[in-house]
């Protein structure tokens, strides 16, 4: 079942995630409608925070993109047809501060509306699955980046708080479009 995106700049959005402690068919639930969801927009990724919940869910599906990345899934590389789409709870990233890249990011939370972002390329994340086991995935590339911006909505952060001024700059009026859109959405 797919859910409504909430959108820039809807409150909930800059909410922190609560930490996940009960692992059960609610759950599973929650995430398959999310991943139906993320499917359904043609998107990487999609948070919690984003069907209008703050807790520390997220899920990701990569095996549509043609980017070349890295990974190692608890010290293996099973192929991304086995553990995507991803449900990721209560990630913890460590990053690798150096390289970074720059890539142009869209977010389902601001449709149409891409910017650049410079991010660590790597990272590790600790994470559970929707059982509660505890994971440890290794990556770079697109699915590090992916995994950053998602945990990013986790803890309240959006793509554009990354974005310098001169990106800001371009997309401000797309982004204070939005802004209204949402604000008159809501009193509806
Ligand atoms: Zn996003």
């Amino acid at each position: 079942m797919t859910l409504p995106i909430v959108q820039y700049n809807s409150p909930i959005l800059r909410k922190k995630g609560v930490k996940i402690t009960t692992f059960d068919a609610a759950l599973a639930r929650l995430a398959a409608d999310m991943i139906d969801t993320m499917h359904a927009a043609a998107g990487i990724g999609l948070a919690a925070q984003q069907i209008g919940q703050a807790i520390q869910l997220c899920v990701v599906d990569l095996r549509e993109t043609d980017a070349e990345f890295q990974w190692e899934l608890d010290g293996a590389r099973p192929p991304l047809e086995i553990f995507m789409p991803l449900a990721v709870v209560n990630p913890v990233l460590i990053v690798v501060p150096e390289p970074t890249t720059s890539y142009e990011e869209g977010c389902l939370s601001f449709p149409e509306i891409r910017g650049d972002v410079v991010r660590p390329d790597k990272l590790s994340v600790k994470f559970q699955d929707l059982k509660g086991v505890p994971h440890l995935m290794v990556c770079d590339g697109l699915l590090s980046r992916c995994v950053q911006h998602e945990a990013d909505h986790l803890n309240g952060v959006l793509f554009i708080d990354h974005m310098t001024k001169d990106v800001l700059a371009v997309i401000d009026p797309e982004l204070k479009a939005l802004k209204k859109r949402t604000r008159e959405a809501a009193k509806k």
